[in-house]
């Protein structure tokens, strides 16, 4: 396919916010590329060009970006940044130098393939090493020289990852459902190739050259990462028990990061939440499993905890954050150990699991793993009792957890790759009539801040994630509880991430000063959810033509890198919270209520 049609269907994509619109354009893309472009395709269009396992990513640097159109177009610099602050985007700033060019010199080119600019950016990404500025330059400068101004546009965004269609993981799938001509038919096969194999371009190729059946056909396989499964929220231990039909296994939930470690012979790999591979993190981890975990091949998971190695107790998460270096990760190692707490069996020794109910991968789990203080099962009781789950939740919060998982044990309690199902229910400290729990909102907008704060941003626009439409619902302004250090470090991660409009997938009705790409997630505590007129989260679902809001909220200091926009608390759970909050209004004595 020549480049330029996938820029016409980029140009399209991006003139609707409509997510059938969206899936429709699609079905048309990939039904007129091959396999393998709609592979490559797909992986381009989320910004990347491997699944994120793989390690390698596209994502140059601006100012790279800018000597490689300066080189091609003979603008100057200052007439670039002139263009730039003008159009706040680098991609119509090439697009716009570009055309000004002498119309022949292009004529003259073979047009550009997808398979050609794809191959370009797979040699960009892999320089490394003495001269490789100058050769990610170079690269680029010749793609750039063979491109028309709209092509321009696309291959600078692309490569500096600043695409913003608005598509997500999940409109590839009813994209690649839609291509087989029945959505509701296909939907949960395709969705589970991509939960285990974590590879979207891998299952669109796959519905290109097999159709069902190829989709089908995709098996778990040791050291490709599985899509984690997801844990929903509730507030009592009668809704929960209730939920569960009765009965279900209480777990600690621990404060750490979850891992999930596929061990295959003497070689262990260790993936984040988000598919990354972080064995580099962990060479502790690599060895504990090595001689604790008694298989040959296995996918377990477990969370990290970072121990006090003087008191053999739990720390906060953030020590957990030493691990995240280049070099010296050994000495981190050593100076904050970590415990690893295994409550997951996926595979072991040829066996795929996640059909199996609980209880049997569970007893799995203790055949293979041999304990020790720091290396063991997740403390976890069979509890049919309010009462006992209410003083379970308790001794866990007394232990230094955040709260307990209360797990389903029925014949039906698979391991739903990816999915949030009523299996896993998170229940944490007891909801008094404030909001004592803390949410993971992802920064949709930034307010200019003044005075102290001028030159940063003094205010973050925060929404949550509504999995039904995939939007970002907006749900409150935050400006408490950052320290100088997070001003900082905010101000560039916004800065990487701002957009002239508001993208796609945010659905607000305030302004806020920059429109931020929703990638960041940050943690946040507030005094209690309200009914709000300005936010559109859970909008008409508790009054109508009215939200819900925050009150009073600040940032605890966490920044969750583990959780992707798309794990972040999602609207039902707010919808859900200010519910039983309500519902902890205790009634005065005779009282109707
Ligand atoms: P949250 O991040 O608040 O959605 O909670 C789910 C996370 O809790 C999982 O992704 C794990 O990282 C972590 N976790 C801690 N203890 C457990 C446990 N016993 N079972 C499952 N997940 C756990």
């Amino acid at each position: 396919m020549e480049f330029r049609r996938l820029a016409e269907y980029y140009e399209r994509l991006e003139a609707t916010t409509k997510r059938l619109e969206m899936r429709d354009i699609l079905v048309e893309l990939l039904r007129e590329a091959t396999p393998e472009e709609a592979q490559r395709i797909a992986m381009l269009s989320l910004g990347r060009l491997y699944p994120p396992y793989v390690g390698i990513e596209l994502g140059m640097a601006e100012k790279l970006a800018i000597r490689a159109i300066r080189s091609v177009t003979g603008a100057s610099e200052a007439e670039v940044e002139r263009l730039l602050a003008k159009r706040g985007d680098l991609g119509l700033v090439a697009e716009e130098l570009i055309s000004r060019r002498k119309a022949q010199t292009i004529l003259l080119q073979e047009p550009l393939t997808v398979e050609q600019v794809y191959a370009t950016f797979e040699r960009i990404a892999r320089e490394t090493g003495e001269g490789a500025v100058e050769n990610k330059v170079k690269l680029l400068t010749g793609l750039l020289a063979k491109a028309d101004p709209k092509e321009a546009k696309y291959i600078v965004r692309l490569v500096t990852g600043t695409m913003r269609l608005g598509v997500a993981d999940m409109t590839f799938i009813d994209a690649a459902s839609a291509l087989l001509g029945d959505v509701a038919a296909y939907r949960d096969e395709i969705e589970r190739a991509y939960n285990i194999s974590s590879d979207i371009g891998q299952v669109v190729r796959l519905v290109k050259v097999g159709g069902i059946e190829a989709v089908r056909s995709v098996r778990l396989r040791v050291g490709v990462p599985v899509r984690p499964m997801l844990a929903e929220r509730l507030t009592s231990a009668a809704e929960i028990l209730e939920k569960l039909g009765g009965r279900g296994l209480a777990e600690y939930k621990y404060d750490g990061e979850r891992l999930q470690i596929h061990k295959d012979g003497d070689r262990v790999m260790i993936f984040s939440r988000r598919q990354e591979n972080i064995t580099h993190q962990f060479p502790d981890v690599v060895r504990m499993c090595s001689e604790r975990l008694r298989v040959k091949q296995a996918i377990v998971e477990c969370e990290a905890v970072a121990m006090d190695p003087d008191t053999g107790s739990m720390l906060p998460f953030q020590e957990l954050m030493h691990r995240r270096r280049k070099y010296d990760v050994e000495k981190a190692a050593e100076l904050y150990p970590v415990g690893l707490f295994f409550f997951d069996a996926i595979y072991v020794d040829g066996q795929d699991l996640m059909d199996r109910p609980l209880p049997e991968r569970r007893s799995v789990l203790e055949e293979i793993v041999e304990p020790s203080e720091a290396f063991g099962l997740t403390v976890a009781k069979l509890v049919d009792d309010q009462g006992d789950l209410d003083s379970f939740l308790q001794r866990a919060v007394e232990d230094g957890c955040e709260g307990v998982i209360v797990k389903d044990v029925s014949p039906r309690s698979v391991y739903r790759a990816g999915a949030r199902g009523w299996l896993w229910i998170k229940y944490k400290r007891s909801y008094v009539s404030k909001l004592t729990d803390t949410l993971d909102l992802v920064v949709i907008g930034a307010f200019h801040g003044k005075g102290k704060r001028s030159g940063w941003y003094g205010t973050l626009l925060m929404a949550a994630y509504d999995p039904k439409t995939d939007t970002f619902k907006s749900v409150c302004k935050v400006g408490t509880g950052f320290k100088e250090e997070d001003l900082e470090r905010l101000k560039s991660m916004i800065d990487e991430r701002v957009v002239p409009e508001k993208p796609a997938r945010v659905d607000s009705l305030m302004q806020p000063d920059v429109w931020v790409r929703p990638e960041i997630v940050l943690e946040l505590v507030g005094d209690e959810i309200t009914v709000s007129p300005i936010h559109t989260c859970g909008w008409g679902s508790v009054q109508p033509n009215a939200g819900l809001a925050i009150r009073f909220p600040r940032f605890t200091g966490r920044y969750r890198f583990d959780k992707g926009p798309e794990d972040a608390t999602t609207v039902e759970e707010i919808v859900e919270m200010y519910r039983s909050q309500l519902k902890t209004v205790v009634p005065e004595e005779g009282e109707v209520v």
